[in-house]
């Protein structure tokens, strides 16, 4: 096993303890597959279909803030795909957990505090930002599929400096 997978696995590990133990069987699932990391679903998805489409990238480059999820560096322009739950969408995806609510509020609102800065601060550097939220490529407000690869994919031609994409609610 390489170092880093051991590491990831370890950190994957940490986190799953720290989930609320009050939730139902659906919404554990839905916050389990909300974990940031590499290689989410929805992820796979994105990074699959522009790879298709002949786009070539960098994975979750740390040199970056909020180490975006894919990077195309001589465009300039960089992806992030969002967990509704980690990141605090306005969506249905996203429900306050009912146990430790101090906890998941603080931690929660970090998150969120942090997306706003690291995308003003790729911005100011010059770099276009699209964020392609969870609940348009899952559940019951995701988009026809193909459908965020292709909006992906023409931002990605435009000059437009900032773009979400989220479910269709
Ligand atoms: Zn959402």
């Amino acid at each position: 096993m390489r170092p880093q997978r051991h590491l990831r696995l370890q950190c994957q590990k940490r986190r799953h303890t720290q989930l609320p133990d009050v939730v139902s069987p659906a919404v554990r699932s839905r916050m389990m597959s909300g974990i940031r990391g590499k290689d989410t679903k929805p992820e796979l998805t994105m990074r699959t279909g522009l790879h298709a489409l002949g786009y070539r990238y960098r994975l979750h480059d740390r040199a970056l803030p909020g180490k975006p999820d894919i990077v195309f560096q001589g465009r300039k322009a960089l992806i992030f795909v969002h967990g509704c739950f980690w990141h605090h969408h306005d969506c249905h995806l996203f429900k306050w957990p009912k146990s430790r609510p101090d906890f998941w509020r603080e931690k929660i609102t970090a998150n969120q505090v942090n997306d706003e800065k690291h995308i003003a601060s790729l911005r100011e550097a010059g770099w276009r930002v699209l964020v392609v939220w969870e609940c348009a490529l899952k559940g019951k407000t995701r988009l026809p599929v193909g459908d965020p690869v292709i909006q992906a994919s023409n931002w990605l031609e435009s000059g437009s400096v900032f773009l979400e994409i989220r479910g269709a609610d």
